[in-house]
């Protein structure tokens, strides 16, 4: 599937952080405030500073008076000049004073550029002292204000050098704060800041800063490691124009009446455009792609993928770019990162911690190595199997046991009580969670407590459940009847449900109908689902050990198109053949079958598609593309049935296919995903500095804006009235 269905069809469920922050109040625990309460402060605070505006003379003077004490500030010493008998002058902010004493005290001064603080001394005898008043001026400084220290560097305490010991230790000499941090923001440990403060949140997360620090160090090793493969780095245009590409696009209305930019889905045109070209056999680039989705749960109206491609190349030539890529990106990691659990929060989540920043002052951190991966190619499974056998496109290996289809042995009485449909398929999947049968049954009767809609209210029927227990009639499976429960268990008749019916007490087993059709609409089975629901709680109630592991897979041979759904969220090319491209139009069938059932069935034509997974995430996909224009064009025109405006939105690529394009094959993995899996978490929020709500909106800054009568004048637009116009949201 596309980039875009990783967020599409992502099914991971995203652990709402809560929200703590304390504002003028004096109690050490955080308490809770609401985003709202945060943006009327922020409210005042224009406010404020529009009254501000009218301040005394006096007042003024006073103000540029403070400005200028910080505006000069002693620039900071050369990290190695930081000797025991040195005066050096360190820059960053303060931490909490420990007062040792009413005449010591220690305090770190932490650079976001370091990976260690420098602790500072300060300590006085006699009042009235130049220490004396040196410590006053300390105890004044408010904690998480920047500043700058200048002071003679001690003999910290502890065995070994200064790098061993990790932190130098500075005896106060002079300090200048460089902007008092507010008192009325109070920062208490584990505080979890609303959205509309995100620079406070990064600025007191560490489990932020980390990961975006992770991400700031995984994406320049990609780069160097993606350069010295022989790739170059290219930017493409963010201004471009709409196209039938697949998703819906983002509009940017210009001046010229009538005319409009949209922003990429993807820069898919362009670096097909690049391999014409000529400029490069290997294109990358982190390229950022907009999709006007609806949002779910980890899905970014803009988000970053890695993006690929190469000339004179096949799929699998890209498949295998991508594999070294990964195999190397494991290694690298494996020998620079460990990962810790997230103390101060409230969640499972991991962070990665630079080994380096362990071996200076973190020691006593614990952490586990990061996960290798084997050398082994990785697994390749086709599409079909993937549906079939783990009710999903993107199968999490992690997870025991497959999906069996078992309609064959059932009767019909049984197929009616669990489904009203026709002639259904029904797959049956065994969970076995080592424990008795009434454990079995109390974690069963929690997991349907809680079933989505998409499993509690399948218009194809529920999932049926049954406990083994061999004190029972028939094992606790009497509601298959005599016949079925015989043949299920018959390991010599049916040996292909041999793994399914090995039973042992406890074990559970679900079934669930399903219309007997191809797959085609990717994304999960409902059995697939429940298969990953109930996975995820057995894990979470500790009946079945978390698996650490990273198991890669890719997923091959998706049909090349998928019949359009009345209700489907992605605009497709919008050709009247009843069906879109499954991943974009410009991918290449898979075989020469594949070429030849594009003109008599082509449904049933595979594509060189393939999909990045790992444990049930889509990582990327990518593709073969069709390198000769007549036959992207008769693809266009006479397989998807584009009319002529559309086939010519792509004038310009079929030209540069015309001019004697190479073969050639890309890939594009979500960085954001790709970030967010590798540092532990499962939310793309996690790893990106400035994430979008679930309503698409960036509440640290409020965007999107509403438009005002000036600009909407100066692009030549107007606002249809709220009644006619459809999905109107401009009340919210
Ligand atoms: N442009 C594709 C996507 O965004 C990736 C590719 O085929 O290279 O999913």
């Amino acid at each position: 599937m596309t980039t875009a269905a990783v967020s599409r069809r992502g099914v991971q469920t995203l652990m709402a952080s809560r929200s703590q922050v304390c504002r003028r109040s004096m109690r050490a625990v955080p308490r809770q405030i609401s985003c709202r309460q945060f943006s009327l402060s922020s409210k005042r605070l224009a406010k404020e500073g529009s009254k501000k505006s009218k301040v005394s003379p006096e007042d003024k003077a006073k103000l540029w008076d403070e400005y200028k004490q910080s505006f000069h500030f002693t620039p900071a010493s050369p990290p190695d000049s930081l000797r025991v008998g040195g005066t050096v002058t360190v820059h960053g902010f303060l931490g909490k004073r420990r007062d040792i004493s009413a005449k010591a005290a220690f305090v770190d001064v932490v650079h976001p550029g370091q990976s260690r603080p420098v602790q500072v001394r300060s300590a006085w005898e006699v009042e009235g002292s130049p220490e004396h008043e040196l410590h006053l001026q300390l105890k004044a400084a408010n904690s998480y204000s920047p500043v700058a220290v200048t002071g003679l560097v001690e003999e910290a305490p502890g065995e070994g050098t200064l790098e061993e010991k990790g932190n130098a230790l500075l005896r106060l000499g002079s300090i200048q704060v460089l902007n008092a941090f507010p008192r009325d923001i109070i920062v208490s440990k584990g505080v979890q800041f609303p959205a509309t403060a995100r620079h406070l949140q990064m600025r007191f997360s560490e489990a932020l800063q980390r990961r975006l620090a992770f991400r700031s160090d995984v994406a320049s090793w990609s780069r160097k490691q993606l350069t010295s493969a022989g790739f170059r780095e290219f930017e493409t245009p963010v201004l471009f124009k709409s196209t039938p590409e697949g998703a819906r696009e983002f509009i940017v209305p210009t001046r010229r009446r009538g005319f409009a930019y949209a922003l990429p889905q993807s820069p898919q045109q362009f670096k097909q455009i690049l391999m014409a070209s000529g400029v490069a056999g290997g294109y990358f680039q982190f390229a950022r792609c907009f999709r006007d989705e609806d949002l779910r749960a980890d899905r970014q109206p803009e988000f970053t993928q890695l993006d690929l491609e190469m000339s004179f190349a096949t799929g699998e030539d890209v498949m295998q770019a991508v594999e070294r890529y990964t195999k190397e990106l494991f290694a690298y990691l494996g020998e620079t990162y460990r990962l810790a659990k997230n103390t101060a929060g409230d969640d499972n989540k991991t962070i990665p911690i630079p080994i380096e920043a362990l071996s200076k002052g973190k020691g006593t951190l614990s952490t586990r190595p990061y996960a290798t991966i084997s050398d082994e190619p990785f697994q390749r499974m086709v599409y079909d199997e993937a549906m079939a056998k783990y009710g999903s496109d993107k199968p999490d290996l992690r997870i025991p046991g497959e999906i069996h289809r078992v309609d064959h042995i059932l009767p019909s009485s049984f197929t009616s009580m669990i489904t009203s449909l026709e002639d259904p398929v029904v797959d049956a999947w065994r969970l076995r969670l080592d424990g008795s049968p009434s454990e079995s049954r109390k974690f069963v009767q929690r997991l349907f407590d809680s079933l989505p809609p998409a499993i509690g209210k399948n218009p194809d029927g529920m999932p049926a459940v049954m406990i083994y227990d061999s004190s029972k009639p028939l094992c606790g499976l009497a509601p298959l009847g005599h016949e079925a429960f015989g043949e299920l268990t018959d390991a010599d008749e049916h040996p292909e449900l041999a793994n399914l019916s090995d039973f042992e007490d406890g074990d559970v087993l679900l079934l669930q109908a399903r219309k007997r059709e191809p797959f085609f609409s990717g994304g999960s089975t409902a059995l697939g689902l429940l298969r990953l629901e109930a996975y995820r709680a057995a894990i979470e109630e500790e009946l079945l050990p978390y698996d650490d592991t990273f198991r890669f897979l890719w997923v091959v041979g998706f049909p090349m198109f998928t019949p359009t759904e009345a209700d489907a969220a992605d605009p497709g090319q919008g050709g009247h053949a009843g069906f879109s491209a499954t991943h974009h139009p410009f991918t290449a069938p898979l075989t020469e079958q594949d070429f030849e059932l594009l003109t008599t069935d082509p449904l049933r034509a595979k594509a060189d598609h393939y999909d990045l997974v790992v444990n049930g995430v889509e990582l990327g996909g990518g593709s073969r593309r069709i390198h000769v224009a007549a036959v992207q064009e008769a693809v266009m025109r006479d397989i998807l049935k584009m009319d002529d405006a559309g086939v010519a939105q792509f004038g310009h690529l079929l030209e540069a296919l015309r001019a004697g394009c190479p073969p050639h094959a890309g890939f594009a993995l979500g960085f954001d995903r790709l970030v967010a899996v590798l540092s532990g978490t499962g939310s793309v929020r996690d790893v990106i500095a400035f994430p979008k709500s679930m309503k698409g909106e960036d509440q640290s800054v409020k965007s999107p804006g509403r438009l005002t009568p000036a600009q909407l004048e100066t692009y030549h637009l107007a606002l249809r009235s709220a009644k006619t116009s459809q999905g109107d949201d401009t009340k919210k």
